[in-house]
């Protein structure tokens, strides 16, 4: 069994304007995630692909199909079961999602004190995670203060706080330069092979996808037009 399923799944969203036509953000999609694969889901924007990551998370409910995390069906779930279900899955934005007011310790404590994780031992888990993103030496600046790649090595970390088996990664390197973006997509790269953690990454950008994903799947319209592993997916016809 994957670790992701989804099955038939759509969402529809109701008409912007009174009398407008509903919207259908993703419209069948059916899809496995394996256990310790980085995916990537590609696709222009409006593809759906924010839509589909949020339908992962459950942070909306889907209008059709069934989406099962870990053997678990979400449709199923009480709301403090689909609590669960998202603390087990660490979400990473292309604007990063710090919060400003706190230093990145604070930031990457959060998750922690969320999960219930005592107090007494945050010290060892923040060093350890800001030693693997490497910015030990940045622990008492202010989000601010640091340079894009930086603050995504913060999401990264904070993400990663409460240990969960998945990473979802929206748009995650869209607002960084080529050379940061390489950085980043390194450090993913290790948090999958060192860490474990099943990635999916959801992007515009074709070329993060080649060079981190060992699948792809290919959006339009709310479907899926293409698969396979990422050789193939980008293979010259
Ligand atoms: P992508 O992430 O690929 O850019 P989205 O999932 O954000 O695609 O959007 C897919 C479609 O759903 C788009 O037409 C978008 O305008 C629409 N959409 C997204 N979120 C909402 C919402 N909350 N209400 C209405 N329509 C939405
Ligand atoms: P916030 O601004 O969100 O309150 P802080 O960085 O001020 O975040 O710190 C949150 C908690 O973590 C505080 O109790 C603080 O004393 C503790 N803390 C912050 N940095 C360190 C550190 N390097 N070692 C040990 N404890 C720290």
């Amino acid at each position: 069994m994957a670790l992701i399923e989804l099955r038939d799944v759509a969402k529809t969203y109701p008409p912007r304007r009174r009398g407008g036509d509903p919207v259908r953000a993703v419209d069948g999609v059916t899809l496995d995630v394996n256990e310790g694969e980085i995916l990537g889901v590609v696709g222009y924007s409006g593809a759906g692909k924010s839509t589909l990551a949020r339908l992962i998370n459950a942070l909306e409910p889907v209008t059709r199909g069934t989406v099962t995390v870990a053997g678990q069906e979400l449709t199923r779930m009480s709301e403090g079961e689909l609590q669960k279900v998202r603390r087990g899955i660490g979400m990473i934005f292309q604007q990063f999602n710090l919060f400003h007011s706190r230093t990145v310790w604070g930031n990457i404590a959060y998750p922690l004190k969320v999960a219930g994780v005592p107090t007494s031992q945050h010290q060892a888990r923040i060093s350890e995670l800001l030693h693997f993103v490497g910015l030990a030496d940045k622990a008492h600046s202010y989000p601010e203060q640091l340079s894009g790649g930086q603050k995504q090595r913060v999401g990264i970390a904070r993400a990663l706080a409460a240990s969960p088996k998945i990473l979802l990664a929206d748009e995650a390197t869209s607002a960084l330069d080529p050379e940061t973006t390489q950085d980043v997509v390194d450090l993913l790269r290790r948090v999958n092979r060192e860490l474990g953690v099943t990635i999916v990454v959801i992007t515009h950008e074709m070329e993060v996808v080649k060079n981190l994903a060992h699948r792809v799947v290919v959006m339009e319209n709310g479907t899926v037009v293409e698969s396979g592993s990422t050789f193939d997916v980008f293979a010259d016809p």
